[in-house]
């Protein structure tokens, strides 16, 4: 084994330097696309191997005592900055800083954290933000495993929520953050699109309410943004005044639907203290998973593209479809005030929409039943196109009033479009509909 692997492989102190990244060119800075085949890896660390193996290891062995003393100040935040090496595998690894590295890169963030699950993520950014007493203010709706973490179980350790609609003016949310600011306010925490409505959030806003009623010191509540749906190809919250985007990376950045992951993305000070938290309770995703990541990540600006031009085309046939009541895509939107959210925020309508049939539970599941090349599935981002039906499935337990107000009616179909080619897609959906 090289000097190089092995420095590689147990991150002993000192750690051999990866050869520098290229960033740019004659004074052009490479776009993520082109990044996403090389940044953050140095082959010749790894016997020159093209791609990183998979680094299946516990633990990462010390060069000297002094050494692992050095790590553990910089793990347990004795001495700022983190960890300098590797130390082992619940706080770090090559495979996920690899991944962090080129997670950050699509929104120019400073730093990026990856974990096992989406709501892991989710979970562990709250629990390092919030303490009894504290009040967290959201926009709704939110996917619903986190509206559940938000109410019930940190209801459970004395922290309170305030919400405001999705689709709130910069009145509404003053009205809801002044209300919330009478207590302490340790989190703004926002999703949008929201699931399962598409409903779309001013972040702009958002950020100038904060700033007005909290001020934009290192004291004021960072907002937070569950950016799934668009990002981070079509929606890159952090220029809009977001301060953490938080993914489950299982739906558009895995897009291969046969992972589970999530992460979280912004300023390094925000990020560190997440890290900790993250450090201390293991939430943080596998080599094997991180290493799959690296490899979705490579198509990532493709995949979401056709995805998204697929998605056009299908929404087109399905608007003007005589079964069809209304098809709630973000590209149809026209002239209200979410139109106008769309366009300071997004550039891209993503491929997931709902899909409204004339009539009730019977006709959706009729239609539902019948596609041969779209399958029946919940989740979303993947590859392959996918219905579900949220009233019975997703959305069963909601009781019937919330799911009035949130427009989730028994005629709703969830689609999300994959990159097969768009006119099997729409043959697909036209036998379907002839089948209701
Ligand atoms: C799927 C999803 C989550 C949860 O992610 P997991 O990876 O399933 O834990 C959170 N937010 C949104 C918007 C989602 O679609």
């Amino acid at each position: 084994m090289t000097k190089e692997t092995e420095a590689q492989l147990t991150g002993a102190t000192p750690r051999r330097k990866p050869k520098p990244d290229i960033d740019t060119i004659g004074g052009r800075r490479l776009k993520p696309a082109t990044l996403m085949m090389g940044h953050g890896y140095d082959p010749m660390l790894s016997e020159g191997s093209l791609k990183p193996p998979i680094f299946l290891t516990s633990t990462f062995v010390f060069e000297n005592a002094a050494a692992g003393k050095r790590h553990f100040e910089g793990v347990t935040g004795k001495r700022p900055g983190g960890a300098e090496g590797l130390v082992y595998s619940r706080f770090n690894g090559p495979n996920q800083e690899i991944l962090e590295d080129r997670l950050s890169v699509w929104e120019d963030a400073e730093e990026a954290l990856t974990f096992s699950s989406g709501m892991s993520a989710i979970a562990t950014l709250l629990l390092a933000t919030v303490k009894p007493g504290d009040t967290i203010v959201h926009s709704g709706p939110l996917y619903a495993a986190t509206e559940t973490l938000i109410a019930r179980i940190l209801g459970r350790f004395g922290v309170n929520f305030l919400d405001f609609p999705a689709g709130a003016t910069r009145d509404e949310i003053d009205a809801v953050m002044k209300k919330a600011a009478e207590g302490t306010v340790s989190l703004i925490y926002l999703e949008s699109p929201a699931n399962p409505t598409n409903a779309l959030v001013d972040v702009e806003a958002v950020a100038a309410s904060r700033d007005a009623i909290f001020g934009n010191g290192p004291d004021a509540p960072p907002i937070a943004i569950d950016n799934t749906f668009l990002g981070p190809l079509w929606q890159q919250p952090l220029k809009h005044g977001a301060d953490l985007v938080v993914y489950s990376l299982t739906k558009y950045a895995g897009g291969h639907s046969d992972l589970v992951a999530g992460g979280v993305v912004g300023r390094k000070a925000l990020i560190d203290p997440i890290r900790l938290m993250r450090n201390t309770i293991g939430t943080i995703t596998d080599p094997n998973t991180a290493w799959m990541l690296l490899r979705s990540l490579e198509t990532l600006e493709l995949r979401m593209t056709r995805a998204g031009e697929n998605a056009a085309k299908v929404c087109a046939f399905l608007r003007d479809h005589p079964k069809v009541e209304h098809v709630g895509y973000l590209g149809f939107l026209a002239g209200d005030r979410q139109a106008d959210i769309y366009r300071r925020h997004c550039t891209g309508a993503g491929s997931t929409f709902s899909l409204f049939l004339k009539g009730g539970e019977a006709e959706a599941f009729r239609f539902l039943d019948a596609l041969k090349i779209a399958k029946l599935a919940v989740s979303l981002g993947g590859t392959e196109t996918l219905a579900s039906h949220p009233a019975g499935m997703t959305h069963l337990s909601v009781p019937e009033e919330r799911k009035k107000a949130l427009g989730i009616t028994d005629n709703l179909v969830r689609i999300s479009i994959g990159v097969e080619d768009a006119d099997d897609l729409i043959a697909d959906f036209e036998q379907a509909l002839a089948a209701v």
